[in-house]
């Protein structure tokens, strides 16, 4: 099973999971823009969103709407961008369907650097965003 995302689905590779179902798997990504930078991805392998199925698609953007308010409320933020590179040409590094969500907080610089946090800082992060569900 080559892709990285699968390996994080099948656990067979450490990730801090914020939400899970049937359908998708959420969790930190180790080089946040902002705190609380989650990607959430369909369990069903797919390269990206159109070669999913509409069922997946669905899936996706519900959970989306049920958790990111959970993470704005964990880390103190009061808005976010959604975000998902679709094909190399756009961006996608990891060819697995996934979203972006990028909490952001009123006054602060809307940056797409990717920070460098520790695994600790993340675990922190992650444990905020757990204790909302
Ligand atoms: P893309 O550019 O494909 O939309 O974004 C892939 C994202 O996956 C990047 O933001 C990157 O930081 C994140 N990422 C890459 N490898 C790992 C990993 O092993 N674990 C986690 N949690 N995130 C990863
Ligand atoms: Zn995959």
């Amino acid at each position: 099973m080559p892709c990285l995302f699968c390996k994080i689905i099948a656990k067979e590779i450490p990730a801090e999971i914020v939400f899970e179902n049937d359908q998708v798997l959420a969790f930190l990504d180790i080089g946040p823009v902002s705190e609380g930078h989650t990607l959430v991805v369909p369990k069903r392998h797919a390269e990206n969103l159109s070669s999913g199925s509409e069922e997946d698609a669905q899936s996706l953007i519900f959970a989306v709407h049920d958790l990111a308010p959970r993470i704005l409320q964990a880390v103190g933020a009061d808005g976010y961008n959604l975000g998902m590179n679709h094909g190399e040409s756009a961006g996608q590094e990891v060819m697995h369907t996934h979203m972006h969500i990028m909490p952001r907080k009123s006054g602060m610089h809307r940056s797409f650097t990717k920070l460098r946090p520790s695994a600790h800082e993340i675990h922190i992060v992650a444990e905020k965003i757990r204790l909302q569900q």
